[in-house]
């Protein structure tokens, strides 16, 4: 017999679309196996102000084709104190709430760690960021919709930059993970891709330009990751028209690339993962995520997810400027 009686979940740090679906898979598991469910409203924010109610199987009908997440989610500096967890593990022993899921980014997660190795609360983590960036999954809930959100958006510029043979530097979200860019780069026969934290080549830039130019191209777009440069594509439109008097238009392309109803693929990982989350603290399982790995759900140890992965392959920088020539 499971000890886990009644679990409660939680939203942490951005949103990503999908967070529904496993909101929903998360209840409707829970319920199945006879479970209590509550709801914590906006991240560990608001479970410090026992911002908590109960969920049912109906509760969380005609969610799962909408963006964001009906939990909402916040942002909570105190969570970093010790003495905020301490209090935060007393509400969940008050409400006699015997396990917490949490559907969040890596930062999500450590709250998640601390609350399990300082307390003894069962944890398990869903990752839910649009940036792709959990060490330990090949990919967290929301990035495959982000990255089609953008796509979408890039077509239609290259419409309109095809018209009137224009340059656009499109600023895409990541910033600190290359991801999104990198994945828009090659859906969208990017000419150039900035990455966060790389030294933009403003001299590689300007010759792909003139070299596309030159061989009949009527547009070039150049996706930028937003990066912790403030107003990237403003900067790089700033360097190449005074370095190489190269006229082009920025589009930032900001939260559209968050919103909007998550694709099939988002949908089925967080259909499995909210799924999963429940069978393992059934099964015991103290301290683990949820996680893709060649294409299969399991449990990994949270441990392992709790750093950023900002790594990205040469080979799909070289795919870009290959396939760009
Ligand atoms: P994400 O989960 O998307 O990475 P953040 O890094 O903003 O987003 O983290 C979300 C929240 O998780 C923070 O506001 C804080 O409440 C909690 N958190 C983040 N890092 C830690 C940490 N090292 N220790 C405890 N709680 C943390």
């Amino acid at each position: 017999m499971s000890k886990i009686k009644t679990i409660a979940i939680l939203c942490s740090g951005g949103d990503s679309p999908g967070m529904n679906c496993a909101i929903r898979a998360i209840v409707r598991t829970a319920v199945h196996e006879g479970l209590e469910v509550f709801g914590i409203q906006k991240g560990y924010q608001g479970l410090l102000e026992g911002n908590v109610r109960p969920l049912s199987a109906s509760s969380v009908g005609n969610i799962l084709q909408h963006g964001g997440t009906i939990l909402q989610t916040s942002r909570c500096p105190e969570f970093h104190e010790v003495e905020t967890r301490k209090e935060a593990a007393h509400i969940l022993k008050r409400k006699k709430i015997d396990a917490l899921v949490v559907i969040g980014g890596d930062g999500s997660f450590n709250g998640a760690y601390k609350l399990q190795s300082e307390h003894g609360i069962p944890v398990i983590g869903i990752p839910g960021t649009i940036d792709n960036d959990i060490s330990g999954t090949d990919y967290t809930i929301g990035f495959d919709t982000a990255v089609k959100n953008a796509v979408d958006a890039v077509d239609k510029i290259r419409d309109t930059a095809n018209s009137h043979a224009r340059t656009f530097i499109v600023e895409v979200m990541g910033k600190r993970s290359p991801a999104i860019a990198l994945n828009v780069g090659i859906c969208t026969g990017a000419e150039n891709v900035v990455l966060p934290a790389e030294k933009i080549d403003f001299n590689k830039i300007a010759s792909d330009i003139d070299r596309g130019i030159k061989r009949g191209k009527t547009s070039s777009i150049i996706i930028a990751a937003e990066g912790e440069i403030e107003g990237v594509g403003h900067v790089i439109q700033k360097e190449l028209k005074e370095k190489f008097n190269i006229s082009a238009h920025v589009c930032i392309l900001g939260h559209i690339q968050r919103g909007g109803n998550p694709n099939p693929m988002d949908r089925v990982l967080a259909s499995q993962m909210g799924h999963l989350a429940v069978k393992a603290l059934i099964a015991d399982n103290k301290c683990h995520a949820t996680v893709v790995r060649l294409g299969k759900v399991t449990l990994a140890p949270l441990q392992e997810c709790l750093t950023k992965k900002t790594e990205f392959s040469l080979d799909e920088v070289d795919l870009v400027n290959t396939l760009s020539i």
